[in-house]
């Protein structure tokens, strides 16, 4: 009997381990609780949930098979060697995983163990390459792969499951605005392109339209109820009804590229997870990070408007837009001039999404020490006015300042002292003046910089981790019928 181990692969489509192992004879498919991962500083409730409602469809999906799905807790390697000892197991089946320092010790760990053990590829990520060369093509070969077939199973029948409920983590905010589990991914994917996707491109910014004009895939891609390959090949499959959908259809293609080309950075240089990823930068801040700062900024109360409404919506729902993201860690790192390493464990525990090789890359690429990136620092009251210009979205999630016009909602601070009044009271001024605010981070950057030797450095990441992409995207065609057939040829 072979174990097949699901772990950030919670669906039995297109699962290469599962159908590798059932072909060989009975299959014990297994999930552990692992209470210590859950005691890592970018662990939450929220995140349980989603995975406690995967696995559960997951060992629906499993039963229908055959063979239900075992669920045990503990520390993996016990459990494993335990497991081996008592059903007389032949090997390990798995995916491979990128994950942060906690799951690789673990891993090692399992390895120690002496099981014959196979990981199977599930996304375009590659184990021990050290240079980008070649790695778009094979992404696509990858891609264009047939799936794996879901296969009928056999094995030792029920055993063990223990999924608790709930789970003790450092951040104890639960959340269930996202069903986790297959089957809601597959419904999200129907609806994105078949509805809700046509106006991706244009609405996608804003915090206001994002929530239901993006895909909303992310918690399934991390913990795998879809397979990235299921859903690149099924948007390849998806006829175009008119020149918005292809441009949707091809944005979103692009950005399941993306998932794989930040995941590698991580799984490239695993330091990245604690370190500046351009060494230069890995001493920029002098002093400690300043923990109060950090606690107004991710409880929203900043007295920016616009950032407190995008942190308060995000520890409501548990996921806010890409744009949104890059604004609130820019501001972290530049306006405020923390340190990025404490706001990137905080963000992660408000993420039902939480995936180590993108956060982390996409963390120090918005806060400048990657060496390799255009430095963007976003002002929060130009992005305040542009992304949500009658101050709806404010409105919504900070009802203090509910009362204000859209004249004076962004900066309600400069408002008539005889308005603020009316209001409540004076607005205290916000924790900096955005405009000093960039300039002072500006100036310490260019001085840091100016200081050191960069270009080297900097020439290594590029080639290591730098996209090499080529035109390899599909055309996606036209079928209207109200407007001539075409080619889009992207
Ligand atoms: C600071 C920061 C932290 C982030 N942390 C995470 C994270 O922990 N987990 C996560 O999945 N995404 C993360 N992202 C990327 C991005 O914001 C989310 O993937 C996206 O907002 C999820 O919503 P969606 O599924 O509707 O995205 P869509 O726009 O519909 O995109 C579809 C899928 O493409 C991938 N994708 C989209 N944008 C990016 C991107 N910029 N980089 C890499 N992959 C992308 C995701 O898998 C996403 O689900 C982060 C971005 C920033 C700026």
């Amino acid at each position: 009997m072979n174990i097949v181990w699901f772990k950030r692969d919670l669906r039995v489509q297109d699962h290469a381990p599962l159908a590798a192992a059932a072909a060989l004879g009975p299959v014990l498919p297994l999930y552990i609780v692992e209470p210590e991962y859950w005691q890592q500083p970018t662990a939450s409730l929220r995140q349980w949930c989603f995975t406690r409602d995967s696995v559960r469809a997951l060992a629906q999906q499993l039963a229908e098979l055959g063979q239900p799905l075992w669920v045990l807790s503990g520390h993996a390697p016990d459990i494993l060697q335990r497991l081996v000892q008592t059903h007389g197991v032949q090997g390990l089946y798995s995916h491979m995983e990128t994950g942060d320092d906690w799951t690789f010790a673990r891993d090692q760990a399992v390895k120690k163990l002496g099981l014959p053990w196979q990981e199977f590829r599930q996304h375009g990520v590659v184990r021990g390459l050290s240079i980008r060369r070649g790695w778009a093509e094979q992404w696509e070969t990858l891609m264009a792969e047939p799936q794996a077939a879901t296969p009928a199973l056999q094995g030792p029948g029920a055993g063990p499951f223990e999924l608790p409920e709930s789970l003790p983590t450092p951040c104890q905010l639960s959340i269930a605005v996202q069903p986790g589990g297959s089957l809601a991914g597959h419904q999200l994917l129907d609806s994105f392109l078949s509805q809700r996707g046509r106006e991706y491109t244009r609405q996608m910014s804003s915090p206001l339209s994002a929530a239901d004009a993006c895909s909303r895939l992310s918690p399934h891609l991390a913990l795998g109820t879809l397979s990235l390959r299921g859903v690149v090949q099924r948007l390849r499959a998806t006829p175009a009804p008119d020149a918005l959908w292809a441009r949707s259809f091809r944005s979103l293609d692009k950005r399941l590229h993306w998932h794989c080309h930040f995941m590698q950075k991580l799984e490239s240089e695993p330091r990245l997870e604690h370190e500046a990823l351009h060494r230069g930068f890995v001493d920029l801040h002098a002093e400690p990070a300043d923990l109060e700062v950090i606690e107004r900024w991710i409880e929203g109360h900043t007295g920016w408007p616009f950032v407190d409404a995008c942190m308060r919506c995000l520890k409501q729902t548990g996921w806010i837009n890409f744009r949104m993201r890059a604004m609130l860690v820019s501001l972290s790192a530049y306006h405020l001039w923390q340190p990025w390493q404490i706001p990137a464990q905080r963000l992660a525990q408000r993420f039902v999404d939480y995936e180590p090789g993108i956060h982390y890359s996409q963390i120090q690429m918005q806060s400048g020490t990657t060496g390799i990136n255009v430095n963007r620092m976003y002002n929060p009251i130009k992005q305040s006015r542009d992304q949500d210009p009658d101050g709806e979205f404010i409105r919504r999630w900070v009802p203090e300042l509910a009362g204000f016009s859209a004249d004076w909602i962004h900066e309600p601070w400069r408002a008539p002292a005889g308005l603020q009044r009316k209001m409540g009271g004076p607005v205290p001024p916000p924790i900096a003046d955005p405009v000093l605010a960039a300039r002072q981070a500006k100036q310490k950057l260019t001085a840091f910089i100016r200081q050191r030797e960069m270009g080297d450095e900097a020439q290594r990441v590029l080639s290591q981790h730098g996209s090499r992409m080529r035109q390899t995207r599909p055309k996606y065609q036209r079928t209207s019928t109200d407007t001539p057939q075409q080619t889009l040829d992207f």
